[in-house]
C-alpha cells in the first residue's frame, strides 16, 4: 500500500457549548479570535455553528462550536480530545494572565511541558483550553486578528490536542499512518490523570502536535467538551489516499461529505475519538469577502432559500465590536 502524504496537522476542532452569546463574547472578545463564519448546524438548523479563527481563517486556526442553550454539561474523559492548546507568541503569557484576571477567566498556574510554557484555563462552559508560548516564525502561515488583543499576544492557531485513551497503542499507530512521528515522552502532571504523555508531531507549522495520555476516566459528551478534531488533507487526492490508509488500518471512514467551506471524511479512531479529514479549500472566504467574514448568517446550499424561517428560529446574538487596541502594549513575561 502506498503511504498517504502526511497530514500537515490539525485543521479545526469542533466543540459543544451552551449559550451562544456567552460563547461569542468569550471566544471573539476575551480571547480575541475572529468570528470568521456565522452559520447553522447542518444537521440541526435551529442551532448556530460559530467558527472562530485567525484573521483569514487559515487552515489550522479554526475552533468551532455548536451552542445548544439547554444542553447538559459534559464531562471530559477517556475517548475524547481532553485538552485543546493554542499557540501564542513566546513571552506573551504574562499579558494573558493579566487579561484573564481582568475578565474573571477560570485559569490555572502556568507550567512547562516539553520545554514550552503552558497556561491552562477554561471557557465559560468549562471547556479546558491551554495557551502555549512559542517562537512565531517570520513566515508563519497564520495572520493575527488584532481587534481585541495586540499582535504581540494574539493567538496564532492550534498548538496541539491531547487525547485521553484507555489503550493508546492502536491510536498511536494510526497517528503514524497519518504522518505523525513520535517526538518525545514526558511524565504527566498531577492535574491530568495519565502518568505518561507521548507527543507526536506532523510536518506542518500550525496544529502540528498530538499528545496521547493513557488513562481511564469516565467522560460523556455535552457542554464543555470537544465533539471532534479535524486534520488537514489539503487536496481531494490527499484526502482519498488518507481515507484508503485509514480503511486499510481497519477503520470505517465515511464517504466524502461536502461541508461547503471544506470537504470532509469522518471516522471514529480506535480509542473512540471522532476524527475528521478536511480539505483546505474552498475556505471561509469562498462565500463572503475576506473583510466581511462572520458579518452575516451564512446559509449553505439547500438552506439558502429558507433564510426567513431559519433566522426566526435562531436566538438573537450580538457580535462583539472591535475596540481600539493599543498595539504598542508591552508583552511581558
Ligand atoms: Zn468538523
Amino acid at each position: 500500500m502506498t503511504q498517504p502524504t502526511p497530514t500537515p496537522g490539525i485543521h479545526h476542532v469542533t466543540c459543544i457549548a451552551g449559550d451562544p452569546q456567552e460563547n461569542l463574547d468569550f471566544w471573539a472578545e476575551t480571547l480575541g479570535l475572529r468570528l470568521v463564519k456565522r452559520s447553522i448546524n447542518q444537521d440541526d438548523p435551529s442551532t448556530y455553528h460559530l467558527f472562530f479563527a485567525d484573521a483569514e481563517g487559515t487552515p489550522g486556526t479554526s475552533m468551532t462550536f455548536f451552542p445548544w442553550a439547554d444542553v447538559a454539561a459534559g464531562k471530559v474523559g477517556t475517548g475524547q480530545v481532553a485538552r485543546t492548546a493554542f499557540r501564542v507568541p513566546a513571552g506573551s503569557l504574562g499579558y494573558w494572565e493579566d487579561r484573564f484576571a481582568d475578565h474573571g477567566v477560570d485559569d490555572g498556574e502556568r507550567f512547562e511541558r516539553f520545554g514550552e510554557p503552558v497556561l491552562p484555563f477554561r471557557d465559560p462552559d468549562g471547556l479546558p483550553v491551554e495557551l502555549v508560548g512559542v517562537e512565531i516564525p517570520e513566515d508563519d502561515p497564520t495572520v493575527p486578528w488584532t481587534a481585541f488583543v495586540p499582535e504581540t499576544a494574539a493567538i496564532r492557531g492550534f498548538h496541539s490536542v491531547t487525547l485521553w485513551l484507555a489503550d493508546p497503542d492502536p491510536s498511536m499507530e494510526l497517528l503514524e499512518t497519518m504522518g505523525f512521528e513520535e517526538v518525545g515522552v514526558e511524565q504527566g502532571r498531577a492535574d491530568t490523570p495519565g502518568d505518561e504523555r507521548t507527543r507526536f508531531a506532523a510536518p506542518g507549522t500550525v496544529g502540528r502536535y498530538v499528545d496521547v495520555l493513557p488513562t481511564i476516566e469516565g467522560g460523556r459528551q455535552g457542554r464543555g467538551t470537544v465533539h471532534h478534531v479535524a486534520f488537514q488533507t489539503p487536496t481531494d487526492a490527499d484526502q482519498e489516499a488518507m481515507r484508503a490508509a485509514v480503511r486499510s488500518a481497519g477503520l470505517r471512514p465515511t464517504s466524502q461529505i461536502d461541508r461547503h467551506w471544506f470537504r470532509s471524511v469522518y471516522f471514529r479512531e480506535f480509542g473512540g475519538v471522532l476524527f475528521e479529514l478536511a480539505t483546505n479549500g474552498p475556505g471561509y472566504a469562498s462565500d463572503e469577502p475576506l473583510e466581511d467574514l462572520g458579518g452575516r448568517l451564512v446559509l449553505p446550499g439547500r438552506f439558502a432559500d429558507r433564510r426567513e424561517e431559519i433566522e426566526g428560529n435562531l436566538p438573537d446574538v450580538t457580535v462583539p465590536r472591535a475596540e481600539a487596541v493599543d498595539t504598542d502594549a508591552e508583552a511581558d513575561d
